[in-house]
C-alpha cells in the first residue's frame, strides 16, 4: 500500500508557503512510475505555484518493494546528524511493522527483508540503483571506504565527502562526490569495477572491519566519517 500526506513547505526561491502532496509510504513494485521518479532524482519534487520553481520537499517516507527485498526509511539529509537516534527508531519500527506476521506466506516474505535507513533523496535513488545493477549495498559501502582512503590526497580539497553511485558502465563505477556540508555533487570519481570484485572476494575481512554496515539499518560509510573513525 502506498499512502500520501500533505506537507507544508516554503519555496526556497520566493518563500511562498504551500501545501504539497507527498508519499508518506511508497510501494515501488506497485507504482513503477513513482519508482522511476525516485531513480531519476525526482522524488518529493514540488512546483511552486508562485514562481514556478521546482524544489525538493524532503520529508520522511517509507519505500517498500517486496520483490526486490527493499524496506527503506528515507529521512531528510538534515536529519543525518541524529543518525544514531533514527537508526534505533527504524529498528523498532521494522520490528513492529514487519515482525511476527500471522499469515505464514507473508511471514516468509518478511523474513527476507532487512530494515534500511537513508538520508536524502540521492541516497534513496542510489539504493534502488544498486539493486537494479545487482550489486550488494554493504560491499559497495566497503568499496567506498577503500576509495576514500586511497584518494585521500585528491579528495582533501573538498573536505569530508560522501560517494554516491551514479552509474556502472563497462568496467567503471562512477561516483558523485558530495561534501558532507553540501547537498549537491561537486565532482565525479571513477573507480574500476575490478576493485569491487576484490572487495567482494575479501568480504569476510570487510565484514569484520565494518561490522555495523552488515548489522545496522544505516548502511553508509559516512557513519564512520561522522564518528571520526574511518580506518
Ligand atoms: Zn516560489
Amino acid at each position: 500500500m502506498s499512502r500520501l500526506r500533505v506537507v507544508r513547505a516554503a519555496c526556497p526561491a520566493c518563500g511562498q508557503q504551500e501545501e504539497h502532496v507527498l508519499f508518506a509510504s511508497l510501494n515501488g513494485a506497485r507504482l513503477p512510475a513513482a519508482a522511476a521518479d525516485v531513480l531519476a532524482g525526482r522524488f518529493q519534487l514540488a512546483d511552486c505555484a508562485g514562481c514556478g520553481a521546482e524544489f525538493h520537499v524532503e520529508a520522511e517516507a517509507l519505500y517498500v518493494d517486496m520483490p526486490r527485498r527493499l524496506w527503506i526509511v528515507h529521512l531528510p539529509l538534515a536529519e543525518r546528524a541524529r543518525w544514531a537516534e533514527h537508526e534505533r527508531r527504524v529498528t523498532e519500527l521494522f520490528a513492529k511493522e514487519i515482525g511476527a506476521h500471522p499469515d505464514p506466506q507473508v511471514a516468509e516474505l518478511h523474513a527476507e527483508l532487512t530494515p534500511r535507513l537513508v538520508f536524502g533523496q540521492r541516497r534513496l535513488a542510489e539504493a534502488l540503483r544498486v539493486v537494479e545493477l545487482g550489486l550488494d549495498a554493504r560491499l559497495l559501502e566497503c568499496l567506498k571506504a577503500v576509495t576514500l582512503r586511497d584518494n585521500v590526497a585528491t579528495l582533501l580539497e573538498f573536505g569530508p565527502v560522501e560517494l554516491v553511485l551514479a552509474s556502472a558502465e563497462g568496467g567503471v563505477l562512477r561516483f558523485e562526490l558530495i561534501p558532507l556540508a553540501a547537498s549537491a555533487p561537486v565532482a565525479a570519481l571513477d573507480v574500476p569495477r575490478s576493485l569491487l570484485a576484490s572487495v567482494t572476494e575479501r568480504g569476510s575481512e570487510f565484514q569484520d572491519r565494518y561490522a555495523e554496515l552488515f548489522s545496522h539499518p544505516w548502511i553508509d560509510v559516512t557513519r564512520y566519517l561522522l564518528a571520526g573513525s574511518l580506518t
